[in-house]
């Protein structure tokens, strides 16, 4: 039998005109229930869900609208898509679906937050706009090499994340950069797929942990070369890797090593400069979550990249958004409650002049 659904109404004003008049703080009044910094995966998962229970979020998209995903070709382990999407569509029909629903996005970073009081500020562009919750989807950022050739084979070759595309290199050979835990993470990982994984690190010994270093090196699919840093990727006229240019430091030679895959294993930045001394931090500078999405701040939450240094995938991102926009939800909700009841010494009171 067919099941008729109430189908969801789009709010009256879907999107709403700012509510802050430029350099000047809005009243209470103009107060949102919640703000969303970033349009990742999280931020824009946080937006649908926050704006389906009828939260009229306002999310600032950042300097990277869609984030991560936005710089990579097929992404093939999003659920739902059985043929390979493009992360740019991907991230194209998510910020489709969180406007659908009523999300006002605003293209622009957050400048500067206070989180010291609620309502909490977020500045932007010389507003200032003010909400009771505030989730944090800011991500991380790849570290990468930062040549040109590196930039214009992303995607098509070169990646800076194995888990997602180390099943594209199968019986191929595949170079990884780096000397430290993700490195021999991603190397001794993509071993599964490619036929040979050579590391290629700019000293003569590894920073990564013993127990890492000792796996990577036991490895016979894995090959070390050493004292080395990548010059160039080639070849940015086919479109696709064929190898990179190595010059050894010590010597000063360069040498051609040929491959299909480049994998950049240099680490991860969480965007986290924002909330330095407000919020706690891990040591590597990721926000710190207790029991869900909360953070160290009653109000605040974070979803993604950017509380995430383990999985740092599109679905846990999607998955740590909704927590922290359910989170979000569920905080409001006390928040009302605690204001409707009456202290006991109001309710005291009040029973006196009852009676
Ligand atoms: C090359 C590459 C390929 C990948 N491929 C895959 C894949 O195939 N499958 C997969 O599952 N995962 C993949 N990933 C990982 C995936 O992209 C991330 O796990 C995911 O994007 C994290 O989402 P996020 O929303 O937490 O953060 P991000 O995607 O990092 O987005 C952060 C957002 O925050 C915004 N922002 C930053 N600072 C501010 C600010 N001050 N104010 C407002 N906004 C701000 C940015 O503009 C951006 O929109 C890949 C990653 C890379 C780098």
């Amino acid at each position: 039998m067919r099941r008729f659904l109430p189908r969801f109404r789009r709010p009256p004003d879907a999107t709403p005109a700012l509510l802050t008049r430029k350099g000047n703080i809005g009243s209470m009044a103009d107060t949102r229930q919640v703000i969303i910094l970033g349009s990742g995966t999280a931020g824009l998962t946080a937006a649908i869900y926050a704006a389906r229970a009828n939260l009229a979020p306002l999310l600032f998209e950042g300097a990277h609208p869609g984030g991560q995903l936005t710089i990579t070709t097929d992404v093939e382990n999003y659920p739902g898509f059985e043929e390979a999407i493009l992360g740019p569509d991907l991230m194209k029909r998510m910020r489709a679906q969180a406007a659908r629903f009523g999300t006002e996005l605003i293209t622009a970073p957050a400048e500067s937050v206070n989180l010291k009081a609620s309502p909490f500020e977020v500045a932007s562009h010389g507003k200032t706009y003010r909400s009771r919750a505030l989730i944090i989807a800011t991500g991380a950022v790849a570290k990468l090499l930062g040549i040109s050739s590196e930039a214009k084979l992303m995607g098509h070759g070169v990646s800076a994340c194995a888990t997602c595309d180390g099943y594209f290199f199968r019986n191929q050979r595949v170079l990884v950069v780096g000397g430290g835990d993700t490195a021999m993470e991603e190397a001794n990982f993509l071993t599964k797929f490619a036929s040979h994984v050579t590391v290629i690190h700019r000293r003569d010994e590894l920073r990564a942990s013993k127990i890492m270093q000792e796996r990577a090196i036991a490895n016979p699919k894995i090959s070390f070369l050493w004292d080395s840093i990548v010059e160039e990727v080639l070849d940015s006229g086919e479109g696709k890797v064929t190898g990179v240019k190595v010059q050894n430091l010590k010597t000063g030679h360069t040498t051609v090593v040929p491959a299909e895959g480049l994998f950049i294993g240099i680490g991860h930045q969480p965007n986290t400069a924002l909330f330095e001394g407000q919020l706690e931090l891990d040591p590597n500078g990721y926000i710190r979550t207790f029991g869900g999405t909360r953070t160290s701040v009653p109000g605040v939450f974070a979803g993604g990249d950017v509380q995430d240094s383990v999985y740092r995938q599109a679905v846990t991102a999607a998955g740590t958004g909704c927590m922290a926009a359910l989170d979000a939800e569920r905080y409001l909700e006390e928040l009302k409650h605690a204001s409707n009841t009456p202290s006991p010494a109001a309710a005291t009171a009040g029973g006196t002049k009852r009676a």
